[in-house]
């Protein structure tokens, strides 16, 4: 692919937080953007040069957005792959495409396809009814943790298990969808690794970030990773793999437990920017959002060289209350300009600077 020329439209599946500053990022190299999302009033759609208000499988939006736009790509990895099949019928680029969507959709895909990579994941065990997820608890002892195995995000869809409890209730409370139940693993910390590849075939990672997540959302991400320079090497090393496999184009997170003895687990992919990687514009020569736009425009990738150390922490719901900027000396503030800070909700990072 040529090198998209400056003033070309891109457009973003998905109208959250990530899809602004994707946008803004794309604006400040020189694109325009087309936002399609299904929320009046977005966070993404408040900032695009053009917004389609419309379900991601609305054909007439689809064609509209393919008309309007020399690329498409996407912040939101539930986008439905028959949208995407669309739009490429439509002869539209779209970057990242169907497989990295199709294998990052299904955590039994998702695992399946990094152990092919020689990438391990916990244990597992496929579930499709309380008979099938009582049978897998008898070899766990009780324990483990069922997770639908579409549409979870920040900790929504999943149920932890301990001994005696009902695998019926569990069952219900995740709906009773297709699902999978894993092995509780006793992690020495969380890793995740952000990295790009160009339609070129570049590669860029970022450094690796150390994890911590509250209720299962991430809180923090403090960088450089309290790892082994060694563990914190094979992390990028699988993460490469990963994203050369899928022949990904755009940013791609790659989530990792870390365990006592060094080994590494994949926990999941993300194919898009990811909260894990929001120290990065802050911090380093090229952030994350700058990455994707020039990956999924054939542009060079920027060099990811970091500048600082730093610690990133999500502003959840109300903790935004007296957020106008700066807080306190080297921190630095985004917020995403939703309307309604409902509690949990994702409003808003702080960078915060560690290094003198
Ligand atoms: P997100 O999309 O926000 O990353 P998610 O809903 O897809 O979240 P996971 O990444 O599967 O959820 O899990 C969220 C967190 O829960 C993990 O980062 C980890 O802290 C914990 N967790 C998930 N699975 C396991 C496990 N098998 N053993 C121990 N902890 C786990
Ligand atoms: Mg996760």
């Amino acid at each position: 692919m040529r090198p998209l020329p400056i003033g070309s439209r891109i457009g973003i599946l998905g109208d959250g937080q990530l899809g602004r500053m994707l946008g803004c990022s794309a604006a400040m190299l020189g694109f325009d953007v087309v936002v399609m999302g299904p929320n009046e009033d977005s966070p993404a759609g408040r900032i695009a040069a053009h917004n389609i208000c419309a379900e991601y499988t609305d054909k007439d939006a689809l064609a509209e957005l393919s008309v309007r736009c020399d690329v498409i790509t996407l912040e939101f990895e539930n986008v439905p792959v028959p949208a995407v099949q669309m739009l490429t019928d439509m002869d539209a680029k779209v970057h990242p495409g169907k497989k990295s969507l199709e294998v990052c959709q299904d955590r039994h895909l998702e695992k399946q396809f990094s152990q092919g990579c020689g990438v391990e994941t916990a244990r597992y065990w496929l579930i499709d009814s309380a008979d099938t997820l009582n049978a897998a608890l008898d070899e766990l002892d009780g324990r483990g943790i069922l997770k639908t195995r579409r549409d979870g995000y920040d900790g929504h869809g999943q149920v932890r298990l301990s001994t005696g409890d009902d695998a019926g209730a569990a069952y219900e409370k995740i709906g009773e969808a297709p699902a999978i139940l894993e092995t509780m693993i006793p992690f020495a910390g969380e890793m995740s690794v952000v990295l790009a590849r160009s339609t070129t075939g570049e590669i860029v990672a970022f450094d690796p970030a150390e994890n911590h997540h509250k209720n299962g959302i991430l809180h923090r991400s403090i960088v450089p990773a309290r790892f082994p320079a060694d563990v914190q090497r094979r992390a990028v090393e699988a993460a490469s793999r990963l994203i050369e496999a899928l022949g990904h184009i755009g940013v791609l997170a790659v989530e990792f437990f870390v365990l006592e003895d060094g080994g590494l687990l994949l926990n999941e992919m993300a194919p898009r920017v990811h909260n894990s990687g929001h120290w990065t514009p802050e911090a380093c020569l090229t952030g994350q959002f700058e990455q994707h736009i020039r990956a999924i425009a054939g542009w060079p990738l920027g060099p990811v060289t970091r500048l600082m150390d730093v610690e990133m922490t999500n502003l959840l719901g109300d903790d935004i209350d007296g957020h106008f900027g700066l807080r306190g000396p080297g921190a630095m503030t985004t917020l995403y300009g939703k309307r309604d800070a409902r509690p949990g909700r994702k409003m808003g990072h702080v960078v915060k600077r560690l290094n003198p």
